[in-house]
């Protein structure tokens, strides 16, 4: 897609942009989280730093802000948006697309893999792209389900496919270092659209292609 230069505009009159489609969240602030990291600090007791932890706040701020929650400055429907034409309609899966991601409920990570398919309709998109989308709607605060519905709607909606699925499998913290203190429970998730939701066959197919076991 050919971005669109700036400039004349006519006389009088601003131009006027266009809203984007998917709007993309505010995203994290550095200096909050590092405000917020020293108060954690503090609220676990742990008040003046000793000097092993001098730059602990610092490094918590840069590790959410830049790694953890960057998927915030990500829009997964403008990374989907560069397409090629579609010569035919065979299946495309690309598995075992390892992310982390941290849980919306008690703010620890899970992670796993996602795997991804399309039926293509007209277009088709650069595998990269796919799992680059997977990041930017991983590296957030998430609930595993919704990753995995989220993962297929920006499929459908940027390359109108004939069908889309995902299957995410993760291991999360929340449920193994409290709680149930289960080490290893995986949960599993899917979700399909599109023709994978009416055909018993592409959804067997695909979850053969990726690995689950089918009867
Ligand atoms: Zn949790």
């Amino acid at each position: 897609m050919a971005r669109r230069a700036g400039g004349a505009s006519r006389r009088g009159s601003r131009r006027r942009r266009a809203p984007r489609r998917t709007a993309r969240p505010a995203g994290p602030d550095r200096g909050r989280l590092l405000e917020a990291a020293r108060r954690f600090l503090a609220a676990i007791g742990e008040t003046g730093l000793r000097r092993d932890m001098r730059k602990t706040p610092a490094r918590v701020a840069d590790a959410w802000n830049g790694e953890i929650v960057s998927g915030y400055r990500s829009d997964p429907g403008r990374i989907l948006s560069r397409t090629i034409k579609a010569q035919d309609h065979d299946l495309v899966v690309v598995r075992d697309i390892p992310f982390t991601s941290v849980c919306v409920h008690h703010l620890l990570p899970f992670h796993g893999t996602a795997h991804v398919a399309y039926l293509p309709g007209d277009r088709l998109v650069g595998l990269s792209k796919i799992t680059r989308a997977v990041d930017a709607l991983s590296r957030r605060l998430q609930l595993q389900e919704r990753l995995t519905r989220q993962v297929v709607e920006a499929l459908a909606a940027s390359l109108r496919p004939i069908g889309a699925a995902c299957r995410v499998e993760a291991e999360h913290l929340c449920m193994s270092i409290r709680g149930a203190r289960k080490t290893g429970t995986r949960v599993v998730t899917s979700a399909y659209a599109g023709r994978f939701r009416t055909s018993p066959a592409l959804r067997s197919e695909f979850l053969r292609l990726t690995g689950a076991r089918v009867r």
